[in-house]
């Protein structure tokens, strides 16, 4: 993609060379197949079926970083975390930390909008059990490489430690952080400091398997978030 032309440009031109990729032959036939099959809750719907290209626009504060899109959430709406129970627990805490301007996320005519964040995954196409293969990962890291030129953001955070690796391998390749003996370990709640006052902030992912035990909970999920708000500011502040 030619750097030469403006950022809003090449982001539209990033959303659609994502939502036409089909590099990666076992996703795009899963998402298809997801598609086809659907849902016994969803089954007058017409699913998405094909990647899922970022949500939200470039140049913001916060990036958002997950796995995957969900099979019958993101893969049947088109948009991420839209659908399904991630995204109700993932939006809740946006809106109520003034990234959205809502908590709900049903659809792409719900009037969700994000506000000074963008949203990508490291996958974007759902992938069986929720697993991409490392080849499949790394067929779809140029994207995630260009949307974080794009997004240009201060604060990302990573949503489970799938996405936190993958997070830090990218901004070692990219020159944003610099390669350490040892990598940051994930854990919840986690800052690392990155180059030119960025932060990279790490947060259990909102999937049922956390929430519905109780590994993650709203106020933890709040924090995280808050966390997020502080370091934009703090950000801000020193660069004015
Ligand atoms: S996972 Fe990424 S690289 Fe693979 S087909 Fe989907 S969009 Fe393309």
């Amino acid at each position: 993609m030619s750097k030469s032309r403006s950022t809003p440009s090449r982001w539209k031109q990033l959303q659609s060379d994502v939502i036409h990729c089909s590099r990666c032959p076992r996703l795009i036939d899963h998402c298809k197949t997801v598609a086809r099959e659907k849902r016994r809750a969803y089954e007058n719907e017409n699913y998405w079926g094909k990647p899922v290209p970022n949500f939200g626009s470039p140049r913001v504060g916060l990036l958002i970083v997950g796995l995957a899109p969900g099979a019958h959430g993101a893969n049947r709406t088109g948009r991420m975390f839209t659908g399904d129970r991630s995204g109700d627990w993932l939006y809740r805490a946006m809106q109520r930390t003034g990234f959205a301007n809502q908590q709900q996320s049903t659809n792409l005519q719900d009037g969700l909008k994000l506000i000074n964040c963008a949203i990508t995954n490291i996958c974007r196409c759902a992938p069986p059990q929720n697993k991409p293969s490392p080849a499949e990962l790394k067929n779809c890291s140029p994207y995630f490489a260009e949307t974080l030129e794009l997004c240009d953001p201060t604060v990302l955070l990573a949503l489970g430690g799938l996405a936190w690796n993958a997070t830090l391998r990218e901004l070692i390749q990219i020159g944003w952080f610099d390669r350490t003996p040892r990598r940051p370990k994930f854990g919840h709640g986690e800052k690392v400091p990155l180059n030119n006052n960025r932060f990279l902030l790490g947060s259990y992912h909102p999937s049922q398997q956390n929430t519905f035990t109780g590994k993650l909970t709203n106020p933890m999920l709040n924090r995280v978030f808050k966390n997020a708000v502080k370091l934009i500011n703090q950000n801000r502040s020193e660069t004015e």
